[in-house]
């Protein structure tokens, strides 16, 4: 069985279809500065003996709709295609930010689906239109082929009052749904999962903390298996420090920056958003630009790092807190798989909670999940590669199976 993934953003649309028999990527691509004059698509397709050919477009592609054309006609082109007609294509499965409360699952999309999609829309207003647009569009071009709405949000669904609700004026969730909701959700199940079987126990036997560092980042606390808790909140800024976000702040300071620097709402958005995190403090949002600084010596690369680890630190120990009894913690992305300084760094004093990290089999590096405690600890300590478009197509492929 065929599935292709889609995750529509605001000027990009990525793509990877799937045999879901071998979970194998038979092609992957993805179409970029939508709209602007240097629009680029990349298309790459797997050869028999498993490598992967690479065919670009440049110039401009004007909108989505146009993006959309190109993506099904390099699908469905002999030359550039591993499928000999679009109808082998068995469904289509989309990443859609917010599901808000209404989805505790994936869901064939039908127009109520799309409607409540749509309700959530001032709860992600730069993602879910984005989202919507990618499912609209590809029914109207391939009406034939089922699809289903895989929800970043989802997966914290079972998340208590306790930890979802703000202290605030009760009434605000009850007529605007101001409550946490949590993201990266189809990451955490997917590395959850993965770690259950490395482990050799049912996930609804284990207790874990996720903590997935990519450009955004996020933990999640699971209990049995279920999410009980996660660092992002209503929107995707809270928690973690990130890449360009700020993560936890006194939720006064936009006040002060409104009132000392005269800042508007969407200029303190853009900072907290996009200047911020790693950004913010030494310059650069890329991970290994700033782990390069700090070993060439520059103090302010030194401070975000600490930074950035103290957080998760913190988190940690909230969490175990939380939990009562650890089984594993999993890093995953693309820094809680590639940097083991900030692994060793986040979990460096926590040998009274049993989480110690042995430096040799940190500093290894592989593909594959690996375990990176020192023997005879309680809490295994793992790295889990992420593949948040292989769990949408699992889930796609199971949604239509049990239709
Ligand atoms: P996204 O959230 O966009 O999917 P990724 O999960 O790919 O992001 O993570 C991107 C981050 O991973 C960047 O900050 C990048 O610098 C970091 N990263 C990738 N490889 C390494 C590496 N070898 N060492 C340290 N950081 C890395």
């Amino acid at each position: 069985m065929k599935i292709l993934v889609i995750n529509t953003g605001s000027s990009s649309i990525k793509y990877q279809l799937f045999e879901m028999d071998q979970d194998q990527v038979l092609a992957t691509g993805m179409v970029e500065k939508i709209g602007e004059s240097g629009s680029i698509m990349t298309h790459q397709r797997r050869l028999e003996d498993g490598q992967f050919q690479k065919t670009a477009l440049e110039g401009r592609i004007a909108n989505h709709q146009e993006g959309f054309q190109h993506i099904v006609s390099f699908l469905g082109d002999p030359e550039h295609s591993v499928v000999k007609d679009r109808s082998e294509i068995s469904a289509i499965g989309h990443r859609v930010v917010h599901g808000g409360e209404a989805f505790h699952a994936p869901v064939v999309i039908d127009e109520k689906v799309i409607e409540a999609i749509r309700e959530n829309i001032p709860l992600a207003p730069l993602h879910n239109p984005a989202n919507l647009m990618g499912i609209e569009l590809t029914k109207e071009i391939v009406p034939d082929i089922p699809q289903v709405a895989v929800f970043d949000t989802a997966f914290h669904q079972t998340i208590p009052k306790r930890s979802y609700l703000y202290a605030i004026p009760f009434e605000l969730y009850e007529k605007h749904r101001v409550r946490k909701y949590g993201f990266h959700g189809t990451s955490h199940a997917y590395v959850a999962e993965r770690a259950a079987d490395y482990l050799g126990k049912p996930l609804k036997e284990l207790n874990l903390i996720t903590i997935h560092l990519g450009n955004g980042a996020s933990m999640a606390a699971l209990q049995n298996g279920e999410c009980v808790d996660t660092t992002m909140g209503m929107t995707p800024l809270s928690g973690l420090v990130m890449g360009t976000r700020s993560g936890d702040v006194d939720p006064a300071l936009p006040f002060f920056l409104a009132e000392h620097l005269g800042m508007t709402l969407k200029e303190i958005d853009g900072l907290l958003n996009k200047e911020s995190g790693l950004k913010g403090l030494c310059g650069t949002n890329d991970m290994r630009e700033v782990i390069g600084k700090k070993e060439a010596g520059d103090e302010q690369a030194s401070i975000a790092l600490e930074i950035y680890a103290y957080r998760i630190k913190t988190y940690i120990g909230a969490y175990f807190a939380a939990l009562g009894k650890l089984d594993a913690l999993i890093f995953t992305g693309g820094i809680g798989e590639n940097a083991p300084y900030i692994r060793e760094v986040s979990c460096q004093g926590l040998e009274k909670l049993d989480i110690e990290i042995d430096s040799e089999r940190n500093n290894q590096r592989g593909d594959g999940i690996r375990e990176i405690n020192t023997s005879g600890r309680e809490v295994k300590v793992l790295v889990v590669p992420t593949n948040e478009e292989l769990k949408i197509a699992q889930e796609t492929k199971r949604e239509i199976e049990n239709y």
